[in-house]
């Protein structure tokens, strides 16, 4: 609240109109006055800006015919402009220092004025002020807001994705400012009420017949506004900083994962919840095995001679070793299943090592080896290709 922009300021002044005028003159003149000094009319101008926030602010209350009633009625119990007066006389030169109400009735009723005297001010304070917060408009004042969500990216190599691993995490991030602790006030001053809206965070604006709540266009909707501002961060509560966070990624983690660390994104505002931490997972590929999913994957090269007449295969597990049982006649491309011998997850789930034969030719031979590859060739039949010699004699 604002008492003090009520006893100081001249609300009909600023808009250029009568005490006496009614509510549909006064209407008429804001609505032409805030058309000329909109900011959208008037991009980059801040005297228009300056203009447009004092009609507003002006027509936020005179608009309202229950304040208009309460600031009339202030403005006559204390004159236009004597509070101002006596607060000065009271020690605060230069006006511009902040002062807050209860001093000015100390200064007040010991001037002799009984208008001013008794416990009656405070309750009349109350009244007019618990009424000024536009009670049952659809607009609220911004209440607390939740953090928003923060998204990072971490590479792992396999051996870590598989197994498990906890890595610490450095995100550099918009956090709260520790000097003002996030009201943006320099250290010893504190944010004032917002001198348009009085604190209630929402305007009201009229419309023809219809009245809307809006956010109020001074303070954003927050009902405060930092006169003094925060060095560490400009006023505006926020710095950037960089946080360290130990995450720790599962066991079985895969590539493109995005884990979610519920309450380490960014810190809410005016006391609301942390936002979430999404980190989204890289792993680096190995250079013997693959994944999917759970299943590991390798490719075992074999002679043509072990895919004809079988053979027993040593072969890498992720931490070990497993022999497999190649059946003879085994084609090239066939794969074989060692079960259980892929991730193994956190619950003991784990995936198979999937192994792919890759029937290898060599590029070259011994004498011995082509004399008797040539006697193998002219004991077996050809390649089942009559389907391809078909269409081959067909095109020609
Ligand atoms: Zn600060
Ligand atoms: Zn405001």
């Amino acid at each position: 609240m604002s008492s003090k922009d009520w006893i100081e300021k001249d609300y009909y002044a600023m808009l250029g109109v009568q005490k006496s005028a009614s509510s549909d003159e006064i209407k008429k003149v804001y609505r032409k006055l805030a058309r000329e000094s909109h900011p959208d009319h008037n991009p980059g101008d801040p005297k228009a800006e300056e203009r447009f926030k004092a009609v507003s602010e002006a027509y936020a209350v005179l608009g309202d015919e229950a304040k208009r009633r309460e600031y009339d009625e202030m403005r006559s119990l204390f004159g236009s402009g004597a509070f101002r007066r006596g607060a000065r006389g009271a020690g605060q030169p230069g006006g511009g220092a902040p002062f807050d109400v209860s001093d000015l009735f100390g200064g007040a009723a010991g001037g002799g004025d009984t208008r001013f005297g008794g416990g009656g001010f405070t309750d009349l304070f109350s009244t007019i002020f618990s009424g000024g917060g536009g009670a049952g408009g659809p607009a609220r004042a911004r209440g607390p807001a939740r953090g928003r969500d923060v998204e990072a990216e971490v590479a792992l190599d396999f051996d870590d994705a598989v197994r498990g691993v906890t890595l610490p995490l450095s995100l550099r991030a918009p956090g709260v400012c520790d000097t003002c602790h996030g009201n943006g006030a320099k250290p010893g001053t504190q944010p004032k009420a917002c001198p348009v809206c009085h604190g209630a965070g929402v305007t009201n604006r009229n419309q023809g017949s219809f009245s809307f709540s809006e956010p109020c266009r001074s303070c954003q909707g927050v009902g405060t506004v930092v006169e003094e501002k925060c060095p560490e961060c400009q006023g505006t509560g926020g710095v950037t900083k960089t946080r360290t966070l130990n995450v720790r990624f599962p066991a079985g983690v895969a590539d493109g994962q995005r884990i979610r660390l519920a309450g380490r994104g960014e810190p809410g505002e005016r006391g609301g919840p942390a936002g979430d931490l999404f980190v989204q997972v890289k792993v680096r590929p190995d250079e013997l095995f693959g994944r999917t999913g759970d299943d590991l994957t390798l490719t075992v090269p074999i002679t043509f001679a072990e895919a004809v007449l079988g053979t027993d295969l040593r072969v890498p597990t992720f931490d070990g070793a497993v022999t497999l049982r190649v059946p003879p006649g085994t084609p090239s491309g066939r794969v074989l299943r060692a079960r259980g011998k892929g991730v193994v997850r956190r619950d003991g789930q784990a995936g198979d090592l999937l192994v792919t034969l890759d029937v290898v030719v060599p590029a070259t031979v011994s004498e011995e080896a082509r004399s008797a590859l040539e006697s193998f060739a002219a004991q077996t039949p050809p390649a089942a290709r009559e389907h391809l010699d078909a269409r081959v004699r067909r095109v020609g």
